[in-house]
């Protein structure tokens, strides 16, 4: 391609096969009409179907695919981390699923949205009657843990369906973690940030990729790579471990001066057996909070990002 492409559209695909052709198909046609050259790039994800042969196909024929092929499966996370290192895109990257679940129709939405000044663009689903009571409800309650943990806010049923301006795209590549929890990193490296709604589609073909034991490590993944909160519970335990010394003691005082009969020993015992509870716990608790400041230095995250004004090129004036 001479031109570098304007925007970049990356798909992360595990299995995916029947799918690539209609969602390229579909892609194409959206695309066609941007206001300048695009490119499309599938990320397969170490398949074990016939995607490797098809994609391969595919960027033989068509200039505007390119495919990358993993050496095995990677997992969602790394793979739209090599779309976003892999685009060459000046001004901005689509990411989003391969199944069809996230229609390619809403891509000018959001460019749109990106002209009128947001680096961000993030879809999020709409309340889906389809979807499974066991799904809504671990998605409620991951998002309502997480960012109570976390203390960001990422919104409920945010999907990995997002439009990054260049410079955000720059500043995700930069970050040295190797945990990518896409959803918070990309909450957490700030720029305008805006939000559109759109309907989820049902997959074309296929089941989802992501299992119950999938689903559990990446909410893991989320959680500990952006808090150290959970850490700080022998702090917590501490006080309360102490709460119950204070009213045991207000009970051992009260059964002595009211005479109340007490096995000898019995007092002397808990009162121990309480007081190192609490000092052991606290001990945790300071050792914690060391390794907690060595857990988010080593994750070397900038300790600024810097937005770069203005972009690369003036939004058409139609648009303003
Ligand atoms: N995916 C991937 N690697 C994996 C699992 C999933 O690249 O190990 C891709 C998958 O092909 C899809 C996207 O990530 O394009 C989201 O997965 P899926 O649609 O199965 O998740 P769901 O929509 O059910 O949450
Ligand atoms: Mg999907």
């Amino acid at each position: 391609m001479d031109t570098p492409p304007k925007y970049s559209i990356v798909l992360p695909a595990y299995n995916e096969a029947s799918n690539i052709a209609p969602m390229t198909e579909r892609l194409m046609a959206v695309c066609e009409a941007l206001d300048g050259p695009f490119e499309i790039i599938w990320v397969n994800d170490g398949s074990t179907d016939q995607s490797s042969a098809l994609l391969d196909d595919m960027t033989d024929a068509n200039t505007r695919v390119r495919a990358l092929h993993f050496s095995r499966n990677f997992g969602h996370m790394a793979a739209l981390c090599a779309g976003l290192e892999a685009a060459h895109a000046t001004h901005a990257v689509v990411t989003m699923d391969a199944d069809g679940q996230h229609p390619p129709e809403r891509i000018p939405d959001m460019v749109a949205a990106w002209h009128n000044g947001a680096d961000i663009v993030q879809m999020v689903r709409a309340e889906d009657p389809r979807l499974s009571a066991g799904k809504r409800l671990t998605s409620h309650w991951f998002y309502a843990l997480f960012n109570l943990l976390a203390d960001t806010n990422v919104p409920q049923g945010a999907a990995d369906f997002r439009l990054l301006d260049r410079q955000v795209v720059d500043a995700l590549n930069n970050l040295p973690e190797r945990v990518r929890f896409m959803r918070g990193l990309v909450h957490w490296v700030g720029f305008e940030q805006t939000q559109l709604t759109f309907a989820q589609d049902d997959r074309i073909a296929g089941n989802t990729k992501y299992s119950l034991w999938r689903m559990i490590t990446l909410a893991l993944n989320g959680i500990t790579s952006f808090s150290v909160r959970p850490l700080r519970l022998a702090f917590v335990l501490t006080l309360l471990v102490l709460a119950v010394v204070a009213v045991y003691s207000v009970y051992v005082l009260l059964a002595m001066v009211t005479g109340k009969y007490l096995t000898p020993g019995w007092a002397s015992t808990m009162f121990i057996i309480l007081l190192l509870g609490a000092a052991q716990l606290l001990v945790i608790g300071i050792a914690s909070e060391y390794l907690a400041r060595m857990y988010v230095e080593q994750k070397q995250r900038p300790v600024y990002i810097i937005r770069k004004k203005p972009r690369q090129e003036d939004p058409p004036s139609e648009s303003h």
